[in-house]
């Protein structure tokens, strides 16, 4: 991506999601809020999502037509875009309306390029002089989020979330000052608030931390965090319903609350396991029985293999539950490995202790267990990494996990 270094106004990227743009009274609330960033003096960029669940209906609306066939994936993203037209131009109105000069742009009037898989495409580059000739005229600039233009002509979108995505690309590509993200939540907590009355908003988190705790389950689409991190734009993230102050996350100086071992417990309760048991233990099993998953798209997570003394092994990892029913099938349908029985188990959840502090500190997997334990939670699977210590457990037993954990690291202080 080409970043264009200007010397106008400082510019900040706001970008509104689906549940704050849910109908005419809410476009004008966040109109209203849009024009009071503009009054601090800075030039903004608004990327907007489809109002309210318009993008599911879409889905909806093109399954009904499709009568059971697959929607071409074309049709089907030229489809979905129009979500995003659909609120863009309404908020430009609305700006107009408030006496508010601006301009709605789609991803490619924005010059938003993208590669062309269709219903995942990635930005490849985006040409900013249109954006940058609206903002030289004393412009806001909306523009819709979730979708470009592949080299084919054909429009693309991002993936579901994809908005979020689109914002943060932009604030790169014009050099903002920060990417502010406004949504149904305030910001990013300790854990899930359903889960604990102690979880805690975070002034701030490192990009790190952040995509353990958005890849493991807390709302943020984790391609928007990855690239905020790899271009060291700062994400705001805080709530369109209320002037209470977010969460910033970023890859600066981390100061003392981020600087707690233990950042968050993030959690997934969408988790199914397959064991298959009695595989011949030699080279090229993990591969021969993953990659007709791979080749599928199913994304396997934690990996357990034992090795046993009769030459055989159990191997055993988990997937999505939505994917579990297909995942045992193509383990059923692959010939290369020989293995006795396939064995699934629903209804389980991942929940991991997060942060950075906890690198080259010994002992913290160990108080995660012993509390565990303490709390008769039954671990079913473990995995680590720099700055997670994952377990997978029983869904029934998220809740009383999560709450012991919160309180045995301390996260309901902030220092
Ligand atoms: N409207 C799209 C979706 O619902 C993109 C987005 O909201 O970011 O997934
Ligand atoms: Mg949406």
């Amino acid at each position: 991506m080409t970043i264009n270094v200007s010397d106008a106004r400082p510019v900040v990227v706001q970008k509104y999601g689906g549940s704050s743009l849910a109908d005419a009274e809410h476009i004008h609330n966040v109109a209203a809020r849009i024009q009071l960033r503009r009054d601090d003096g800075v030039d903004v960029i608004v990327v907007v999502s489809a109002m309210g669940d318009s993008t599911d209906e879409l889905i909806s609306l093109s399954e009904a037509v499709a009568g059971g066939t697959q929607p071409d994936a074309r049709e089907m993203d030229t489809l979905l875009s129009t979500g995003e037209l659909v609120s863009s131009t309404l908020m430009a109105m609305a700006l107009k309306a408030r006496g508010c000069d601006s301009i709605s742009l789609s991803g490619i009037q924005a010059g938003i390029k993208t590669d062309a898989v269709h219903g995942s495409a990635r930005i490849a580059d985006i040409n900013t002089d249109r954006i940058r000739t609206e903002l030289d005229k004393g412009r806001i600039v909306i523009v819709a989020g979730f979708q470009g233009l592949a080299e084919s002509g054909d429009i693309t979108t991002l993936g579901r979330g994809g908005s979020d995505t689109t914002a943060v690309a932009l604030a790169v590509a014009v050099d903002a000052e920060r990417c502010e993200i406004y949504t149904d939540v305030d910001g990013i907590y300790t854990t899930d608030p359903r889960l604990t009355d102690k979880a805690r908003k975070l002034s701030e988190i490192g990009f790190d931390e952040m995509l353990e705790m958005a890849v493991l389950g807390a709302k943020m689409n984790p391609r928007s965090i990855e690239l905020g991190a790899v271009y060291d734009m700062p994400v705001y993230v805080a709530s369109s319903f209320s002037s209470e102050p977010g969460t910033l996350i970023h890859g600066g100086e981390q100061t003392m609350e981020v600087r707690k071992a233990v950042t968050g417990i993030a959690v997934d309760s969408n988790v199914a396991k397959i064991t298959v048991r009695g595989v011949v233990d030699r080279p090229g099993v993990a591969a021969g029985l993953l990659k007709p998953l791979a080749d599928e798209g199913v994304s396997v997570d934690v990996i357990v293999q034992n090795t046993s003394s009769d030459g055989t092994t159990d191997f055993t990892f988990t997937v999505g539950q939505a994917s579990v029913v297909k995942a045992a099938q193509l383990i059923e349908d692959q010939s290369v490995i020989e293995y006795a029985e396939v064995i699934t188990g629903s209804n389980l959840a991942k929940v991991s202790i997060v942060g950075t502090g906890m690198e080259n500190a010994p002992g913290y997997a160990a108080r995660m267990f012993s509390t565990l334990s303490e709390a008769k939670v039954n671990i079913d699977m473990i995995t680590t990494s720099e700055i997670r210590i994952t377990t997978i457990i029983d869904r029934e037993q998220v809740q009383k996990a999560v709450q012991s954990l919160h309180d045995a690291f301390e996260l309901e202080k902030s220092q």
